[in-house]
């Protein structure tokens, strides 16, 4: 496989050359690569069968490489034969899961490891903190995803969910009430402070998270797309359709008016995308492996020579400690 990099500027294209532009940060952040571990861990420890609870991450290269391995994907904990099999583990994905769905594994006796990603176990921490308050928690987060059902269940007779300005103000709320907010992880943060605008004009004492909830990997990563977008002809985006901060990066371009595509890797690359176009941007969202990015910049090359360089906005050095169960010693 070719070096990424071809040259440190790659500012001049030659006579039809194409310039490729990486983000960096880019790809998976700390909290995918604990989750991925965390299985990979299960799988060689435990004799009996491995469940994990909804997609371990939104990638459908990650999903098929642990199915290949022995991973049992479930929607939902009563897939799991009752009783379980001797030695049955059940993981927990990195989006994490609601109280209730804790209680029912509890109640099973099932053994779970648990892999949600420590910045979302913050998010539900505040959750509980502000609904105890007695707060009207107002939750900010893609209705359906796996996420937000995490942290809706974790006060929901508190908790009411908004995507947009215009759920803000069809907010069934009164004026005086006590209402803080909360974010899902993996927003665009642009989108999102408009919302959180909205809330303040309607509940000026609106209560905040004492720190951003929108977290780092998706922040860098939206820095990284801001810093190349506005000289890209196209933007590539290598994540799965469900993975919200991928699309969330998708989104950054679109408002700028530069096409961006989503793919999970090179085989989706359609060339009329490609067609006219000087300066391709490439990224990958948190749940991406890294490795698919060197393979769509190789199919890249199929459409003619490339001249790649990098931007980089941030250096990410977070790691999270695994679950204690698959802890070494
Ligand atoms: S995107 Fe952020 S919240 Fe989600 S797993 Fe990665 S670090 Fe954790």
């Amino acid at each position: 496989m070719a070096s990424l990099i071809a040259g440190p500027g790659g500012e001049a294209v030659a006579g039809g050359e194409k310039k490729v532009l990486l983000a960096s940060p880019r790809a998976f952040c700390a909290g995918v690569e604990r989750a991925i571990q965390t299985v990979e861990r299960v799988l060689e420890c435990t004799a009996g069968p491995v469940y994990v609870r909804k997609q371990i991450v939104h990638n459908t290269v990650v999903v098929a490489d642990l199915q290949a391995r022995g991973a049992i994907f479930i929607d939902e904990l009563d897939e799991i034969p009752d009783p379980a099999p001797p030695g049955t583990v059940v993981v927990f994905s990195a989006h994490g899961v609601s109280p209730k769905v804790r209680a029912a594994a509890d109640q099973r006796g099932l053994q779970v490891v648990d892999a949600t990603c420590p910045l979302v176990a913050k998010v539900h921490a505040e959750a509980a903190r502000f609904a105890a308050r007695g707060d009207t928690v107002v939750l900010i987060g893609h209705r359906g995803h796996e996420e937000s059902e995490g942290t809706l269940g974790v006060a929901p007779q508190s908790t009411v969910l908004v995507q947009t300005t215009t759920d803000v103000a069809t907010l069934n709320i009164p004026a005086d009430a006590q209402v803080s907010y909360l974010t899902q992880t993996t927003l665009a943060v642009d989108e999102t402070t408009t919302v959180i605008d909205a809330l303040r004009r309607r509940f000026p004492q609106l209560g905040e998270p004492p720190s951003d909830d929108i977290c780092y990997a998706t922040t860098n990563r939206q820095r990284a797309v801001r810093s190349i977008v506005d000289e890209c002809d196209v933007l590539l985006v290598i994540g799965s359709q469900n993975s919200s901060n991928s699309q969330s990066l998708v989104g950054i371009a679109q408002r700028r008016d530069t096409p961006a595509y989503l793919i999970d890797g090179p085989d989706d690359i359609n060339p009329d995308w490609l067609t006219g176009a000087t300066t391709i941007g490439v990224t990958a969202g948190a749940s991406a492996p890294p490795g698919m990015v060197a393979l769509v910049v190789d199919a890249l090359r199929a459409h003619g020579p490339l001249i790649v360089s990098e931007r980089s906005v941030a250096t990410e050095t977070a790691r999270f400690i695994l679950p204690q169960q698959v802890r070494t010693p």
